[in-house]
């Protein structure tokens, strides 16, 4: 091919509209005399049709020539000339791509191991040229260049990298699975499950392996080390394994040192490895404060720092004002749905006054420790006493009880739940609360006694402490009473000492220790505590979180007082803690000259991590530096999200679930076959966590079946609990053993974890233990049941209750401000804590709550049905789910024995809620209720009923004879004779009310 010269002229009428000259010669196309050079190959030469015209486009520009000119010749030899003249440029660009296709080939011939995310990009950036070169195919076949070469490797990489990757790395798994299936066979006592091989097999930058319970993590961390130093992806000191604590380290060690040359892969906890950071970066070993190994100490020290405050005057305010009146954070009462629900918020919580009274609000708090810290002696919720003597009744309660009595003033205090229009809570009838506040009114007046209020509005104010001061200087004056003689204000020190008397300092050390502790792993410097804001942005602007923000800064003032203390304690011994440890590490890791330090001791080529779920943004950010300053070091993370339980020390979950956008390219493999617990277990424990959305989804397949349910809930009380699951597992034993006996379970003691939220409640566990010799029962707290397991479980005390499960201690504002984020699911750290108690059976699992008080995690257990079992007490045939407690509305009515039979209680307890209601005498399976004429029985089978005394409306009508004519009347049963005030209501009896016979 050759180029081709031409020219041609087009007439006048042509070059009156358009050019009228046009000419080829070497150099391009040349119109009017003007040249235009032949475009290059990515140019658009076409020529495009017009009505009139045809236009030839030439790269940038266009010309335009009438139909009826002879323009063909010159658009046929334009198009060919521009071809001859760009193919030198082609040839060099095909004959270079085929050099790149042939480096390419030799490259990948000689990977010879997994293809990472980062190779598969290097090798993009590297061939991006041969890229561009591939997009001219259709100019290389005009050429009639042979593109069967093209037809190769490179091109098909290129063409889509990431499948190509993917169908490659499939193909050596599986070749590198065949070359080592003796290794996996043979490692550990069973055989690996094929996806335990292939977490060892994967090889990408960053692999996540997702291990539920009983999958067996360990085994796969132990196999991928010996897996990595056979293939020769690394030497053994260049893997590094990290645990969180030091039995999980003995453990991992255990199982990884199968071999002389493994002994060297270097298995550390994360302190073991920050201690060795700083000790060779600085060639300086470090020592270890004893605050930090040893809980008790560090508690010490945080208390006789707190007990230096207290004794320093100029410490004074800050501690009366911390001691006085911050000792708990705040709830607004109106995120609440029903008083009730508030009221159990307090229950739960131990809300108590420095008087030691439970208080039933946060207002009456105040009140109180007003009123201790003034030293005003009062009684809190004391019996009204009339003049006479007497006791009083308040219509539709029991006895009238004020809220305080103030002997000094001879004065009740009534606090008033209203505003300044006189509205309740939206929840609390309006009407009957005006009555029942006119009613006190009147009472007080017609008894002559004095009657001071508060309301809740002067709360809502802050005003309500002045406004009661002024309330109480006014009857100072009233009854000539030296205001010096009421007001006795003790020191900061006294209501320091009464703190600790009540027990409740207890929470304050612990929070304290906490803040240090969170606030030490943040690394924050100090000065920003001082911008921190308490509240969470839903309840940013209420009253409560005003109150939060004044009780940081409260307890600031201590904080500052206490870590300074602590800080210049640590360097005076010249030693560190924990969180030193790793912090100092990540700032050393972080350094250019840290490997060079070092002598490249810290340089791994693989890292894994143990018990990932766990894991903290301060120690992420040491793996990540760790792996980011070591060429081609990946990255091997074995967790399970559902078993996270250890966002109070900092964990962050979202490092887990959100791995790959922290951590980048991740190849994520899912261990599914559980070898610990048997089908039906695992059935009720998945539904159970997977009810919350944020954790990931799996599905777990189990190596035992069985065909009955193995979740058993136990409603009743603890003792006949245990000895029911204890009969339960006894018998379950005896009628497997023939079957077992092929097995060393003949010889092996059989196990029983008891597990709760709280200690406490496993207080008697000896008992059971000398009762049951042959059984191995020991008791652990659901935390430290983690990792543990067991034959049968039996998880304790799963009630509605502060120390139930889940435990409803409201974690504290100021612990929160320094916490990792939650997601938004009810109880969700509680839930997972509770997955992790129920997936540490192998057998039966039994769980025990107390009738009408089942925590909502044994509602929702109940809900499956054919996967429980459900043992009830034999009280449970008395009590009625839907029918809540008649004064609190939140509380069930729970049947109790009592020394005269059966009656029914609040479940919210007697100091909360004091509901006492009596069994229906007729049916005898249901309490009375009352309404506004009758009391009738609450089953809704039973007719009976009994009308309401309309004096006292407490009372009920009852027929009595007169002893003397003989003749029936109804009278109050509220009638004592010799008793005053009691109701002495009689009426005539009608003549067909038979539900009084
Ligand atoms: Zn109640
Ligand atoms: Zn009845
Ligand atoms: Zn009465």
């Amino acid at each position: 091919m050759e180029l081709r010269r031409h020219a041609v002229e087009f007439g006048f009428l042509q070059g009156l509209f358009f050019a009228q000259k046009a000419s080829l010669c070497e150099q391009g196309l040349t119109i009017d005399g003007k040249l235009f050079s032949y475009p290059n190959i990515d140019e658009t030469v076409e020529v495009r049709e017009g009505w009139f015209t045809q236009t030839l486009v030439w790269g940038r520009n266009k010309f335009t020539f009438f139909r009826f000119t002879p323009r063909k010749p010159l658009f046929k030899l334009a198009k060919h000339n521009r071809l001859v003249f760009c193919r030198p440029a082609l040839l060099q660009t095909y004959e270079g791509l085929l050099v790149d296709i042939a480096k390419f080939d030799s490259e990948w011939r000689l990977h010879r191991r997994y293809l990472r995310d980062s190779d598969r990009v290097e090798f993009l950036k590297s061939y991006s040229n041969a890229f561009a070169s591939f997009k001219q195919l259709d100019h290389f076949k005009k050429f009639k260049f042979d593109v069967t070469q093209l037809d190769c490797r490179l091109a098909n990489f290129i063409g889509e990298p990431k499948s190509y990757t993917a169908k490659y790395n499939q193909w050596w798994q599986e070749k590198q699975l065949v070359k080592h299936q003796q290794l996996f066979d043979s490692l550990e006592d069973n055989p690996l499950t094929p996806l335990q091989r292939e977490a060892c097999v994967i090889d990408e930058n960053n692999t996540l392996v997702i291990a539920g319970a009983g999958t067996g993590k360990t085994s796969t961390m132990a196999a991928k080390a010996a897996y990595l130093v056979k293939e020769g992806l690394a030497k053994p000191h260049e893997i590094l394994m990290l645990a969180y604590g030091n039995d999980a380290m003995k453990e991992l060690k255990e199982r990884v040192y199968t071999s002389g040359e493994l002994k060297a892969v270097k298995v550390s906890t994360f302190h073991g490895l920050g201690k060795e950071i700083i000790q060779f970066y600085e060639s300086r070993s470090t020592q270890v404060s004893v605050l930090a190994t040893d809980d008790k100490r560090f508690t010490q020290f945080i208390d006789q720092q707190i007990d230096e405050i207290v004794a320093d005057p100029k410490m004074a305010d800050p501690v009366a004002d911390y001691f006085g009146r911050y000792l708990y954070p705040q709830v607004n009462e109106l995120d609440f749905d029903t008083q009730g629900q508030y009221r159990t918020y307090i229950k739960d919580n131990e809300i108590r006054a420095l008087s030691g009274d439970l208080v039933k609000s946060f207002q009456e708090l105040m009140i109180c420790n007003y009123l201790y810290t003034h030293g005003i002696d009062f009684e809190y919720e004391p019996r009204y006493k009339a003049k006479n003597g007497g006791g009083v009744s308040e219509p539709g309660k029991s006895v009238y009880q004020p809220d305080f009595y103030i002997p000094a003033l001879d004065a009740y205090l009534e606090h008033f739940g209203i505003d300044k229009a006189g509205n309740t809570r939206p929840d609390i009838d309006k009407t009957a609360y005006k009555l029942s506040r006119e009613w006190k009114i009147a009472l007080h007046e017609h008894h002559q006694t004095c009657l001071l209020q508060t309301f809740s509005w002067q709360a809502d104010r802050g005003e309500l402490e002045k406004c009661l001061e002024s309330l109480l200087c006014q009857r100072c004056e009233q009854i000539g009473l030296a205001e010096n003689e009421l007001f006795k204000p003790i020191s900061p020190e006294e209501v320091f000492i009464q703190v600790k008397a009540l027990g409740v300092y207890r929470n304050v050390s612990r929070l304290m220790s906490s803040f240090v502790s969170l606030f030490k792993s943040s690394r924050f410097p100090l000065s920003d505590l001082e911008s921190f804001k308490v509240s969470r942005a839903s309840q940013s602007n209420d009253k409560a979180s005003a109150y939060n923000q004044l009780r940081w800064r409260a307890f600031l003032h201590l904080f500052r007082w206490v870590i300074t203390r602590y800080e210049q304690h640590l360097t005076s011994l010249n030693t560190i803690d924990f969180s030193d440890m790793i912090s100092q590490a990540v700032k050393m890791s972080g350094a250019r000259d840290f490997h060079q330090k070092t002598a490249g001791r810290f340089r791994f080529k693989y890292i894994m991590v143990d018990e990932f779920q766990d894991i903290s943004a301060e120690r992420a950010k040491l793996v990540t530096q760790l792996r980011d300053s070591s060429p081609d070091c990946a990255l091997f993370c074995v967790g399970d999200d559902w078993q996270a339980i250890y966002r109070f020390t900092g964990s962050d979950l979202r490092l887990t679930t959100d791995f790959s956008n922290r951590f980048g390219a991740t190849k994520a493999v899912t261990l599914d076959k559980t070898f610990r617990f048997n089908n039906r277990i695992e059935k009720v424990a998945s539904r159970f966590i997977m009810a919350n959305e944020a954790q990931l989804k799996k599905s777990l397949t189990t190596h035992t079946v069985s065909d009955n349910p193995e979740v058993c809930l136990l409603i009743d009380s603890k003792e006949a609990s245990l000895a029911l699951a204890f009969e339960n597992i006894l018998t379950h034993i005896s009628s497997n053993a023939s079957a077992d006996t092929g097995s060393n379970s003949a010889t092996r003691a059989v196990t029983v974890m008891v597990i709760s939220r709280f200690k406490s409640s496993l207080n008697d566990l000896a008992s059971w233990q000398k009762r049951h010799p042959q059984l191995k029962i020991r008791g652990v707290s659901a935390h430290a049941s983690k990792g543990k397991q067991a034959d049968f479980v039996i998880v304790l005390d799963v009630n509605d209750d502060k120390y139930g499960f889940p435990s409803k201690i409201a974690s504290d504002p100021i612990l929160e401000m320094l916490l990792p984020q939650l997601d938004v699911y009810a109880y969700t750290e509680e839930r997972r804590l509770f997955y992790v108690a129920l997936s540490r059976a192998k057998k039966r699992v039994f769980v025990q709550a107390e009738l009408g008080r089942e925590s909502i995690f044994v509602k929702e257990l109940m809900q499956f049905k054919e996967d429980v079992n459900c043992h009830l007490s034999e009280l449970a045939a008395l009590y009625i789910d839907d029918i809540n407690c008649p004064e609190c509305n939140e509380g069930k009515l729970i049947p109790t024995e009592g020394p005269y039979g059966v009656y029914y209680a609040c479940s919210l307890g007697r100091h909360y809620c004091d509901t006492k209601l009596e069994s229906c005498p007729s049916c005898q399976s249901a309490p009375m209720l009352r309404n506004e004429t009758h009391h009738f029985c609450a089953s809704g089978q039973c007719l009976h009923q009994v009308p309401v005394c309309p004096e006292c409306i407490t009372g009920k009508l009852i027929k009595r004879t007169n002893s003397k004519s003989g003749k029936a009347f109804l009278a109050c049963n509220q009638h004592r004779v010799n008793h005053a005030n009691s109701c002495k209501y009689t009426a005539n009896l009608p003549i067909k009310d038979e539900a009084l016979t």
